[in-house]
């Protein structure tokens, strides 16, 4: 039942009252006495917390006090308006960052650590938190230790345990005799927490969890686990701080001015305090966390689960993406299409009859003996809906299911072969290799083993033929080197296989599989090459079927270069420098070779998103500016290192969740645009109505209703934007960039001062023609409030213009604007709050002067943007003219 593991485990023997661990019953009382296993554990922000964090912010403080004194003033009128709009604002802020938070946990408990435990004598994943005392655990290559326990049973088991002792190498353990100190450190029966198993696999009887481990004992040494800002939440941070600088002293000389003007001064103290609540854009950093968990909700539903939220801004960036081949850009799904045996000959497996030639036979139970994948017959479901060549079904490595269903067609399984494994040298990629010891039904040691043709074939001594086994010397070697190539160059993943006996490493052939490269791959690696990413192909494979499979999807073209690992280790580092751009395949590589490619790319200047799979991957995906580990095939090393997991192991999904990175990142902008240039407009209206001796434009629970409306539903609706159009057709944006680049700053300057002007404009072009002040007022409110409902949909591109923008491809958006929109005519017509925020109703001259100047501001936006860029060509002009 328990698949590979259960057949390890058959051959280490593991007394009976040690296998089965707890009952679902007994653990969770443990866990009830002793507590989660979880090391301190994060606090999570619970909602009232959240909701009283809305309030966090000095000048709404201010503000809330001085209500309180207009309150105890008697100035009913003035603080209800107020409380009412902050407390609005404060939910609607609550309800975005609870959602996020819920988004973050989420995330969290999705990439939470697992360990693989008997329950129930059950072998069961579970997240490592529920391990408890007593609790069985195994351990294979990958894995991280999830708790401290001794080891039951053991093979080849090497654990990496330099978190704890600082030791580089990794140690190698032994299952525990009869010692019984389960609380040092360095026993080599222990398994620690923390630590990785980097080689071999293990049974673990588990001894302390949590804070009572080892790592909890000097969990101080642990990384910090403090939520870092990303830093571009940092930069906006820094602005805000600026813009409050700026802001505060505009507010302080409106306040001083109006006082001098006469104004009294508890007036003018709460309209500077208004003001600089509205215009200060303290919220930026929280925006921008809520874009990116919805950014990440969106990229969990296309198969990538962001690690780290700082990763999905630096996707934007990446410029080289180094993805591994099999599973990534293959299928996975591997069949053995050819055969060869030891005299050469070399047969399509779909021209194979049932009555196998001898060697055949030989190369077919070697595979079968030496693979730990599990053949079943296939339920008659599948038989029938697929109509099926073969009748079984395999479970375990897809290069391992391919070679036993391959055998399984012509009756060769491991239920029928009278041999009995006795131990294994499991496969590592290092070795390309893996070995089984055996024994036979006379009481005789057999090994088999297979993998990577060159290592095989030059460990054999002998080679078996049609005519029995014969010396294997240079001549057959190198055919059967040649066959191997030829093999991959169709591109196949060769292995090779031999048995081991009496002495004697006798060649029993090869075995060639296809493993197609996914449908979508290739588009996504000619979208890659529009958007300015080189797509790069790293693989344990050989060079030729790497080659192969590469040029089938687009990676290798015409005279890019193809590099092995040995062929890396012959070069320095300047000769891999100079050589690294015009690289496009690196095949037979180890993982320590993947650091160096990492760290080549980014000492070139590049952005580096690298995937992993394999126990030794974490370090190179841990260097790689985006490490991306494989959901199905990574281990838990792996995908606890990494940025980011394609849950589908998928290369397209990469290439998409790129896409993302990169329009969350133009979402950003676009909302920053927008709410920036809105905050101006507001104090350029307050501000300038003060220099031109104008009475108070807005009152306080209005400048309150205008931050309302614009800056919520509207900003966080700009974050939802769906990608541009053009998003991957663009080179790659550079990592140290300004983020107001591309002339943003200045366009929301100019934008901000426009809105302010208009506003002001019609103001007092409300106030010349008669109009009461309550009348100017509203006229004022509407025209800012709607030339900022107008701007927003001019945020939605960079290099388009409201003209031809897609105006309805956002219905959040849509909404987001009627109902901004109905929430300031609310605000004029319902009689209530007309009285609250102290509007009056505008005859129809003054509704059309207010909205049609509110619809002037994006044409004389564009009118100035003309003039600039005329003179800016005329700049150009003038020594191109000289130069003549
Ligand atoms: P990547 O996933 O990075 O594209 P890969 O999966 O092809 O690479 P490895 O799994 O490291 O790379 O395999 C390297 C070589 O080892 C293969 O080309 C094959 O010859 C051999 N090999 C792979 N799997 C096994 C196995 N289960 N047993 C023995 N040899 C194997």
């Amino acid at each position: 039942m328990y698949g590979i593991l259960d057949k390890k485990l058959e051959c280490t023997k593991i007394s009976d009252e040690e296998v089965p661990g707890l009952s679902s019953a007994e653990a969770e009382q443990r866990l009830e006495a002793e507590g989660r296993n979880v090391l301190g554990g994060k606090r999570h922000k619970g909602a009232m917390k959240i909701f009283l964090g809305q309030f966090h912010d000095v000048m709404v403080m201010i503000l809330l006090g001085a209500t309180a004194v207009s309150v105890l003033l008697g100035q009913y009128t003035d603080a209800l308006p107020i409380i009412a709009v902050v407390v609005i604002n404060a939910l609607l802020g609550f309800i975005q960052e609870f959602r996020c938070e819920k988004t973050l946990e989420k995330l969290e408990a999705m990439t939470a650590p697992t360990a693989r435990v008997y329950r129930d004598g059950v072998l069961k994943t579970l997240p490592a938190e529920m391990l408890a005392v007593g609790d069985v655990f195994t351990l294979e290559a990958g894995d991280k230790v999830p708790a401290d326990g001794y080891i039951i049973s053991a093979k080849m088991l090497c654990c990496d345990e330099s978190v704890l002792t600082g030791e580089a190498e990794p140690v190698s353990k032994q299952v525990r005799s009869d010692e019984v100190d389960f609380s040092s450190l360095n026993k080599s029966y222990m398994a620690y927490m923390g630590t990785v198993v980097t080689k071999g696999s293990a049974v673990v009887r588990t001894t302390a969890t949590g804070k009572r481990t080892q790592m909890g004992r000097v969990s101080v040494m642990l990384e910090s686990i403090e939520e870092e800002l990303t830093p571009l939440q940092k930069k906006l941070a820094e602005l805000g701080r600026t813009l409050a600088v700026i802001c505060i002293v505009i507010c302080f000389i409106v306040f001083i001015a109006g006082l001098l003007r006469g104004e009294p001064l508890f007036d003018m103290a709460m309209t500077g305090i208004t003001v600089a609540i509205a215009a200060i854009p303290e919220g930026l950093p929280a925006a921008v966390t809520i874009a990116l968990s919805l950014a990440v909700r969106k990229m969990l539903r296309r198969n990538a689960l962001v690690h780290k939220l700082h990763s999905v801004e630096t996707l934007g960036c990446a410029t080289v993406i180094c993805t591994d081949k099999t599973g990534t850009v293959t299928q996975n799904k591997m069949k053995v299409t050819a055969v060869s045996d030891g005299s050469g000959n070399v047969i399509e497996t779909a021209k194979l009859t049932s009555e196998l030639p001898d060697t055949i036979k030989e190369l077919m139970v070697c595979g079968t003996l030496c693979s730990n994948a599990v053949v079943k017959e296939a339920p008659t479901s599948i038989l029938k809906s697929k109509k099926n060549t073969t009748r079984y079904t395999a479970e375990g490595d897809p290069t391992e299911c391919a070679i036993v269903l391959a055998a399984a067609d012509f009756g060769i399984t491991s239920y029928t072969l009278e041999y009995v494994r006795t131990d294994e040298i499991p496969f590592d990629s290092e070795s390309r290799s893996m070995t089984v010891i055996c024994r036979g039904t006379k009481g005789n040691a057999v090994s088999f083993k297979k993998g990577s043709p060159d290592v095989i074939i030059n460990e054999c001594t002998a080679v078996l033929t049609a005519a029995g086994v014969k010396p294997f010397v240079s001549k057959e070697k190198l055919s059967a080197t040649r066959i191997g190539d030829r093999f991959a160059a169709e591109g196949l993943r060769v292995l090779a296989f031999c048995r081991i006996a009496d002495g004697n490493t006798v060649f029993l052939g090869l075995m060639g599989m296809q493993d197609p490269p996914r449908p979508e791959a290739a588009k996504a690696v000619r979208q890659c090459g529009r958007a300015g990413i080189r797509t790069v192909m790293i693989t344990g494979d050989h060079k030729l079927t790497a080659s192969a499979v590469a040029r089938q999807v687009g990676i290798l073209k015409q005279g890019s270069l193809v590099l092995t690992g040995g062929e890396l280790d012959g070069m320095s580092d300047e000769r891999l420098a100079e050589v690294i751009e015009n690289c496009s395949v690196f095949a037979r590589v180890t993982p320590a070779h993947k650091m160096r490619i990492v760290r080549a790319f980014k000492a070139k200047g590049h952005i580096c998103a690298m995937t992993g799979d394999g126990v030794n991957d974490a370090p190179a995906v841990k260097e790689a500016d985006i490490g991306v580990s494989m959901g199905i095939q990574g281990t838990e090393v792996t995908k606890q290192a990494a940025d980011m997991i394609l849950l589908d192991d998928n290369f397209a999904t990469l290439v998409n969740a790129v896409e993302d990175g990169r329009t969350i990142y133009s979402n950003i902008r676009k909302f920053v645009r927008y709410m920036i240039a809105s905050n101006i407009g507001e104090v350029v209206t307050m501000f300038g109505g003060l220099l031109m001796g104008l009475p108070m434009v807005m009152l306080p629970a209005q400048i309150l209703l205008v931050n309302l409306v614009t800056d919520s539903l509207p900003a966080v609706a700009l974050g939802l934007e769906p990608p541009e159009k053009n998003i991957m057709e663009k080179m790659p944006r550079r990592e140290n960039d300004s983020f107001f680049s591309g002339g943003l700053l200045w366009r929301m300057l100019i934008r901000g001062v426009l809105i302010g002007i208009c506003t002001l404009g019609t103001f007092s072009v409300l106030l010349r023609s008669g109009a009461a002040l309550p009348v100017a007022r509203t006229g004022a409110l509407i025209t800012l409030v709607l030339s900022q409902l107008i701007h927003v949909f001019e945020c939605k591109s960079e290099d388009k213009t409201l003209f031809s923008v897609p105006l309805f491809n956002n219905t959040f958006l849509l909404f987001a604007v009627t109902a901004s929109a109905a929430v300031l005519f609310a605000g004029i017509y319902v009689p209530v709050l007309s009285k609250i925020f102290s509007t009056a109703i505008p005859d129809i001259r003054c509704l059309a002067v207010s909205v049609g100047t509110a619809f002037l501001v994006p044409g004389l936006s564009g009118a100035f943007e003309t003039l600039k860029n005329i003179c800016r060509r005329k700049t150009f002009d003038i020594p191109a003219k000289g130069q003549n």
